[in-house]
């Protein structure tokens, strides 16, 4: 292994052989089998973490449910500042953390490291709310009457998360989660596992230093199974599982069939509308990026280009100049601009999916490809596609985890945000304008359905402050910014009566 690789584990205090089940205090045992985690960049063996057993499952959450006993008596802002101290030890160790994520996940560097200070900008924000846990006082309708209500922790929440943005999307939840005063029981992807030993090693090492409970943060490893025993938990209030929809489907039905709270963020099938009067220098820029950055593996990652016919030769022409220019590679090089797919199973689906395009009468115009050589040795790095379609084939209805990009002609903006609604999902879309009427039409009530709307900006790369999710098959939840808090906690409606005489509401008169 490389040696840099070598130096950032040790930093980050990961073994390589390595337990996978913690309470934050301590490390239990399991006789769950291995998990091997392999790099999609190189193809090295980066290290081994057992994966958890029932029996250390039980007493991951059994030590969760212990500490919020005592950790939901802790005063917010007191949970603020521990949530502080992680950013601080995030912006210590964001070199070493990036970079993991970049050889483990295969994004870029660049991306890595994004990666790494959105967890430190989901803590800054955290950090403010943990003061802000505002409820609102009502008006009674009787008199000397107060009503007003108040967010309480909720419990354990459980956290499933996937492997392609392998530590942020814990971060937006844990950080919410634990100023709010729950603690968190989290099972990283099982593609992804040392980016949570490496999360963990963080965060405990700040719990220690400030006598933080054990279990406040736990950590569990494993695939599916260790997933569904953390959705059918009634020990667990809140399951907030991030990945394709056909896990948010199990995961819901298995939640709600204990009257549990899910928080779903699942596929996306996310769209550019390009209209006549798009900037184009801006279009292709940010069609590219949300096309090929993360190699197409964004839940927001941009599939489709819906393009108005006067200006669509000129964007095909372009697009296929620009993907002329990508160079393909090491994403720990920062001349690459398209790392590998995660793994080999991914290639195969991205195959299949271009042989899909073409069966269903699909035009390959920048044809895809596995690359082999010395410099690909993973096997999982594959050359971004262009193909021109129609918006109901089925494959396009599809969400591809693959840098694929569908091209689309339309004529009226009407049809363009009919053909953008038209598919099942519903995380991100964008219009290209400079137009006032096209930019208001499209965030309209009857303009685009999905959770995020943007105005020249490409479908990709949120920033931490607004709530982030879609609708549809993308599940309805909510995370990170804006009051994304609330379901963390229990709302309660308080009536305080300081009268002499009993009153009770809508006039009801009772008496005894
Ligand atoms: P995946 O569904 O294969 O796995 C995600 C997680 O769910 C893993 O930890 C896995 O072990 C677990 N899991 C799988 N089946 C389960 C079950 N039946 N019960 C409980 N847990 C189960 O997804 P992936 O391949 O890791 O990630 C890619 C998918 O995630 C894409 O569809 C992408 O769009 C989506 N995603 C969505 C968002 C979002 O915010 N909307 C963010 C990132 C990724």
């Amino acid at each position: 292994m490389d040696k840099k690789i070598a130096q950032i584990l040790k930093e980050l205090g990961i073994k390589a052989a390595q337990p996978g089940t913690s309470t934050g205090v301590r490390w239990l045992k399991s006789a769950g089998k291995d998990i091997a985690s392999y790099s999609p960049v190189d193809g090295s063996l980066i290290g081994k973490i057992k994966s958890t057993d029932r029996k250390a499952f039980d007493a991951a959450v059994a030590a969760s449910q212990k500490a919020f006993l005592q950790w939901r008596t802790v005063p917010a802002p007191k949970r603020g500042e521990v949530v502080r101290q992680i950013g601080e030890a995030l912006r210590a160790k964001k070199d070493a953390l990036g970079m993991l994520v970049s050889y483990e996940m295969g994004k870029s560097l660049q991306e890595g490291l994004g990666e790494v200070q959105e967890m430190i900008d989901i803590c800054d924000f955290a950090v403010g709310l943990s003061r802000q846990l505002h409820g609102l006082t009502m008006h009674s309708e009787r008199p000397l009457h107060r009503m007003y209500e108040q967010w309480h922790p909720l419990g354990v929440v459980g956290i499933i998360s996937a492997f392609n943005f392998p530590v942020a999307v814990w971060s937006w939840n844990a950080m919410l989660a634990w100023v709010c005063g729950d603690t968190c029981l989290w099972k990283p992807s099982e593609k992804t596992p040392l980016c949570g030993i490496a999360c963990q090693n963080i965060v405990s090492e700040v719990f220690k230093k400030n006598q933080v409970p054990e279990g406040v943060s736990s950590l569990v490893n494993g695939d599916y199974r260790v997933g569904e025993w953390i959705s059918s938990s009634s020990q667990i209030p809140l399951v907030s599982a991030t990945g394709s929809t056909r896990m948010g489907v199990a995961v819901a039905k298995t939640v709600a069939a204990r009257l549990g709270r899910s928080l779903l963020e699942l596929g996306g099938n996310n769209a550019i509308i390009v209209t006549a009067n798009a900037d184009l220098d801006m279009t292709v820029r940010g069609a590219v990026f949300g096309a090929v950055g993360t190699a197409g593996q964004r839940c927001t990652t941009t599939r489709r280009l819906i393009v108005h016919e006067s200006v669509y030769k000129k964007v095909r022409e372009r697009l296929v100049k620009a993907y002329a220019q990508l160079k393909i590679g090491n994403p720990l090089n920062a001349a690459n601009h398209v790392g590998p797919l995660i793994d080999r199973a991914a290639v195969q689906q991205y195959l299949s999916a271009l042989k899909k395009i073409v069966s269903e009468g699909g035009k390959i115009l920048v044809a895809g490809g596995v690359l082999k050589g010395n410099e690909f040795g993973s096997g999982c790095y594959v050359k971004p596609a262009i193909a021109e379609v129609r918006n109901n084939f089925r494959i396009v209805q599809e969400e591809t985890f693959a840098p694929i990009l569908y091209l689309i002609k339309y004529k009226t903006l009407d049809e363009a945000i009919a053909l953008q609604n038209g598919v099942r999902q519903g995380l991100s879309s964008a219009i290209m304008t400079s137009n006032m009427y096209e930019m208001e039409q499209f965030l309209s009530a009857a303009g685009s359905d999905c959770g995020i709307a943007n105005v020249n900006i490409g479908t990709s790369g949120a920033e931490i402050g607004g709530a982030f999710g879609g609708e549809k098959e993308t599940g309805g939840g909510r995370e990170s910014g804006s009051d994304a808090w609330k379901v963390y906690m229990r709302r309660q409606t308080n009536t305080i009566h300081y009268g002499k005489t009993l009153a009770l509401a809508q006039g009801i008169k009772f008496d005894v």
